[in-house]
């Protein structure tokens, strides 16, 4: 299989041809936060080669995109005081996956159970998105 897939968006963002919000990054994986975010500082995983999803991905790959959400989930609770934290991954259309990518998301759960309102495709400047991405960086 091709090390990137040329119509995969989540393949661009780790080729760095689309801006994203990266939280974390080595040489095999990377964090970013959701363009359409569940709560403040929801985030996604990826294993920066193309793989479809969880099921398809090689153990050792899957592993270190584990790592990483683990990691991101600490600094949420540390940092951002989140209270609570889904980790969670959808594995073909009919369970909800819509990027073909293998993803994991991290979406931190607040008291106030607020819900992030920002849709950040339209809002790419938002001023608050560098500083959640600082609190969580400086947790990690
Ligand atoms: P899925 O539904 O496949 O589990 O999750 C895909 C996630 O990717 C969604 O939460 C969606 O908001 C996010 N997403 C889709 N396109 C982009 C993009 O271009 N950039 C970022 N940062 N997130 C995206
Ligand atoms: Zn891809």
């Amino acid at each position: 299989m091709a090390k990137y897939d040329a119509n995969c968006i989540f393949c661009q963002i780790a080729q760095d041809k689309i801006k994203a919000y990266k939280i974390y990054e080595d040489d095999q994986v990377l964090a970013f936060l959701d363009t359409n975010p569940k709560s403040m500082g929801h985030a996604l995983v990826i294993p920066k080669v193309h793989h479809d999803n969880f099921l398809t991905t090689p153990k050792d790959i899957m592993h270190k995109v584990y790592d990483v959400a683990q990691k991101i989930g600490q600094a949420d609770m540390n940092g951002l005081g989140a209270v609570g934290i889904n980790i969670l991954t959808n594995c073909y259309e009919p369970a909800g996956q819509s990027v073909m990518h293998f993803h994991v998301h991290v979406i931190p759960r607040y008291l106030t159970g607020e819900r992030y309102q920002i849709d950040m495709k339209e809002n790419l400047d938002d001023k608050n998105l560098p500083a959640i991405v600082k609190v969580i960086k400086d947790n990690l």
